[in-house]
């Protein structure tokens, strides 16, 4: 029989208990170097995957305690941790890419996505196309024979489109492809890729995971086959997270459930506000029903999270004003934050070429990442900001 699992709440506090070899809260392990007590143990420390007894870049104890606790949140067999998402998705690529072969991207993924995709893996032989989210008929018409991996992300941002991630997996696997997912919007609280069919998941830990707004980091998690190659690359291309780094991530991952029960609760009391306010457009939020893709969702997710995009009546310039008008959202890049966040796309990506994997965002479209505020707080909030832009429109 199965051994019961425990459930996340539990598993956050718990996974790593015997790596840290009875310390309820585990030390800070700032060496780099560890001795061996024999040459047979320099060499078996030296040959084994995923060590994290012999030299920083290979692992140290504080990376393994995170991977334990994200694996177990993830259903994955293994997990690694990275400097950033960054580091994470360009070492997973590097790791199982070589030139000749095929990818595809979804139109919608994080910019940096795109960019290393097709751009700077374009400089190495590899090409790459672009899928729209919500069409599995582009995907089949796009997959050849080289192609190897498509890179997904569901929630998207800044839009919150949902990928229809079983879907996806079986016309990827179909093909003898790897289905890579970015969970780092929906978090492992809210979505499982692997357990939906994604062959990878990576994080940017630097939101949720961490969720503090205060350090950057990354993770690899799926089986320990997929995973130890992605170790291989990572000692070459060495997005070594520091250890006080990966202390702190294992402290912020300690609330995750609790925080993201707050998150969603927020980002849907939130949406409802915004969704019946007159001075509101649009709204966009997988969690509202009239969301186009809400049934998808709800099929795959089990909450809906913190981000909500909306566009306010008036254009980018009102736009502009009611983030000014924010006393308590502070106008900020990033996400997944206890505390609440918002820009303007358009203008945050207003240096960079649009192109085809760039999403048309409408200029006055505002992105709140909602934190773990009172929402009666974050609603007023929102509230008087409306009504103070609200004048001349
Ligand atoms: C921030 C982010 C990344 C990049 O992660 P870094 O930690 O900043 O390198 C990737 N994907 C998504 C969805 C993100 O929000």
């Amino acid at each position: 029989m199965d051994e019961p699992q425990d459930r996340p709440a539990t598993s956050l506090l718990h996974s790593d208990a015997h790596a840290r070899h009875g310390a309820v809260v585990p030390s800070i392990v700032q060496a780099t170097t560890f001795a061996a007590a024999s040459s047979e143990e320099f060499l078996d420390l030296a040959t084994r995957s995923f060590a994290d007894e012999f030299y920083i870049r290979y692992g140290n104890p504080n990376h393994t305690q995170v991977s334990l606790v994200v694996s177990a949140l993830e259903d994955a067999e293994r997990a690694i941790v990275t400097a950033s998402g960054m580091g994470a998705v360009s070492t997973l690529a590097l790791a199982l890419l070589k030139a000749g072969d095929h990818v595809v991207v979804q139109r919608s993924v994080y910019p940096g996505t795109t960019t290393l995709t097709t751009d700077l893996l374009a400089r190495f032989g590899v090409s790459a196309d672009l899928v729209g989210q919500s069409s599995p008929e582009e995907l089949e018409s796009l997959i050849r024979p080289s192609t190897r991996l498509v890179f997904v992300e569901s929630p998207s941002n800044p839009l919150l489109g949902i990928t229809d991630l079983r879907r996806f997996a079986d016309l990827v696997h179909h093909s003898g492809a790897l289905l890579v997912a970015d969970n780092t919007v929906a978090t492992p609280l809210n979505q499982r890729p692997l357990a939906l069919g994604a062959d990878l998941v990576w994080h940017s830990a630097t939101k949720y995971l961490a969720g503090h707004s205060d350090v950057a980091a990354g993770i690899v998690a799926g089986s320990e086959e997929l995973v130890e190659r992605v170790w291989r690359t990572h000692l070459t291309l060495g997005s070594v997270l520091g250890p006080f780094d990966a202390w702190l991530l294992l402290r912020g991952l300690r609330t995750l459930d609790v925080r993201m029960i707050r998150h969603n609760e927020n980002g849907d009391a939130v949406a409802r506000f915004l969704d019946g306010h007159p001075d509101v457009d649009s709204v966009f939020y997988p969690g509202l029903a009239s969301h186009p893709q809400h049934a998808l969702a709800a099929s795959q997710m089990t909450g809906f999270g913190g981000l909500v995009s909306f566009v306010p009546r008036g254009g980018a310039e009102r736009a502009e004003r009611l983030l000014d008008a924010l006393r308590l959202t502070v106008r900020a890049a990033s996400l997944g934050s206890v505390h609440s966040l918002a820009t303007r796309p358009a203008a945050m990506w207003s240096g960079r070429p649009s192109g085809p994997g760039i999403d048309i965002v409408d200029d006055a479209l505002i992105r709140l990442s909602v934190g773990i505020e009172a929402k009666e707080d974050l609603i007023r909030d929102l509230e008087q900001a409306l009504a103070v832009t609200s004048k001349d429109y």
